[in-house]
């Protein structure tokens, strides 16, 4: 059995809490792996390690950081598939999936190398005679990354990535269902020359997470997981005067107009609702089928999701592998037991589902609810796992409407061949990110990722800019040198520079 403990100052560190969490490979439901939960002291040490680092590191020229990223990011490369088989392992998620998480992962790494040049300031010659003026961004200092299962690199690698090029140091929680890949990550970056103790992970649950968010010495807090984890996040460390970004949950919408190609549209949704099992913060759960379009969408659908190709994550062939936990298992089941019960039609029924050799295994089946209506708790809530909900709107402002109505504001797509409809749309939804014809619109590195309402507590979306933001302070100088200094003696007004 692996025993998986934290990586503090550059070395691999054992738990002393004497609590652990069970790791399984999801596809058998067998135990893998027992994962140390860090105590206070733990943490207390993780954040010492990156508090004494953090001088050299802010210091180091940006070209110097940048070139650091650039050797992490040929080591990924290098490395990709031992961190594959890694992620696949502990998550469930199909390889070829896992290669696409580490991809997008990647690209981040690949924005952090252009870090000089995103790090460059603003200079005004002149604001006054012989006074100049500049503005430069700063690091924040210790940060903490606060990360969910479902993407074991992907997330993480919206945050460190950026921190560290910025000058930060960095602390990662990892998901205590999937932690292995954080320790093979934090390798790869000590090979790549980074300095110890600028990154360094501290497994944990709500221990180690509550001792980062009240940390003094933590400056700044990333947080990607559920919805009421993220509000606790942004409560509890922003009253401990930390610098928050936490991103929740979704109810992804996609809408679909009657004159969108249904082909398109059912592909894109296929991917969007069963890929990766659902288990997706931008998985779309929520298909709004306008005026006439219902029954051919459903219809289509219908087939496709029989036809799902369900599996182990090694299996080349599969599209879709197993849940995360049998406690998550459960709870997506009593989703569909709920719609039943709810009124809802099920049009493709996945619970129950037992795969040859694998019978102990997290699997479900591809659901498939038709008639759907707003007052529903499987409407309302988030299911994350492969259960798809059409819902039938009258119109183009009823399905915007259902869009603007829901609590969540992560993402939502329009399928149409409008582009009327479609730049309407776009304008009006109060959505982060939006796709026209794209059903997954996730932002590349160099956007920011970023839901409104309560999918992102905080003021910066991820990576990208705001991510350049959110871990840098800005500096503004006012500079008078020999030739500006005015004769006159002490000014008690407002000084204005002429
Ligand atoms: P989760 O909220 O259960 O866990 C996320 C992190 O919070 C983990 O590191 C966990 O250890 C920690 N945590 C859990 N309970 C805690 C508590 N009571 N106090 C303090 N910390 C706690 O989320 P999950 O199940 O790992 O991930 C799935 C969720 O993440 C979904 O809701 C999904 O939509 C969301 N998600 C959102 C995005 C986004 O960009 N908005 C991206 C990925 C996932």
């Amino acid at each position: 059995m692996q025993q998986i403990g934290h990586f503090i100052g550059g070395q691999p560190v054992g738990g002393t809490s004497g609590r652990f969490g069970d790791v399984f490979n999801p596809a058998f439901g067998e135990v893998t792996g027992r994962v140390a939960l860090a105590t206070a002291g733990e943490v207390d040490r993780a954040v010492v390690a990156a508090r004494a680092a953090l001088p050299e590191w802010a210091a180091t020229p940006p070209h110097i950081r940048a070139r650091v990223m650039m050797k992490f990011k040929t080591l990924l490369d290098a490395n990709a598939d031992a961190l594959i088989r890694v992620i696949s392992a502990e998550h469930g998620k199909v390889q070829s999936d896992a290669q696409g998480e580490l991809t997008r992962g990647i690209e981040v790494v690949e924005f952090a190398c252009g870090i000089p040049h995103l790090l460059k300031g603003e200079f005004s010659l002149n604001v006054g005679r012989g006074i100049d003026s500049f503005s430069v961004r700063q690091p924040v200092g210790v940060c903490a990354g606060i990360t969910p299962f479902n993407f074991p690199v992907m997330v993480p690698m919206w945050m460190h990535p950026v921190a560290i090029a910025c000058g930060n140091t960095f602390i990662l929680k990892p998901s205590e269902r999937d932690p292995s890949v954080s320790t093979l990550i934090a390798e790869l970056y000590q090979q790549a020359g980074l300095p110890d103790g600028v990154f360094n992970v501290v497994n944990g649950d709500k221990e180690a997470v509550d001792a980062l968010l009240t940390h003094p010495d933590v400056a700044a807090v990333s947080f990607v997981g559920s919805t009421p984890i993220a509000e606790h996040v942004y409560r509890l460390a922003s009253a401990n005067g930390k610098r928050v970004q936490a991103l929740g949950g979704a109810k992804n919408h996609m809408v679909i107009l009657p004159d969108a190609d249904l082909d398109n549209a059912v592909n894109g949704l296929m991917g969007a609702a069963y890929g990766s099992a659902g288990e997706r913060c931008m998985a779309v759960s929520v298909a709004v089928a306008v005026g006439p379009v219902g029954d051919a969408l459903v219809e289509r659908l219908s087939h496709k999701v029989n036809a799902l190709r369900i599996g182990p994550g090694t299996d080349p062939d599969a599209e879709m592998g197993p849940l995360v936990t049998r406690q998550h298992l459960d709870r997506v089941s009593s989703y569909v037991d709920l719609g039943i019960q709810e009124g809802a039609a099920l049009v493709v029924d996945g619970r129950g589902l037992k795969l040859q050799g694998y019978e102990n295994g997290f699997f479900i089946g591809g659901s498939l609810f038709d008639r759907v209506t707003p007052d529903m708790r499987i409407y309302r809530e988030e299911i994350f796992g492969p259960v798809l909900s059409v819902v039938r709107a009258p119109d183009f402002d009823a399905a915007l409407a259902l869009v603007n109505g829901h609590a969540f504001g992560n993402g939502a797509a329009i399928f149409t061949q409008d582009g009327d409809a479609a730049r309407t749309f776009v304008e009006r939804c109060e959505i982060g990110m939006v796709g026209v014809n794209v059903a997954i619109p996730v932002p590349m590195a160099f956007h920011s990722f970023g839901g409104w309402k309560r999918s992102l507590f905080g003021d910066h979306a991820v990576h990208g800019p705001d991510g350049v933001h959110f871990y840098t302070r800005l500096k503004t100088t006012t500079a008078r040198w020999p030739t500006g200094l005015r004769a006159a003696g002490a000014e008690f007004v407002m000084p204005t520079l002429s």
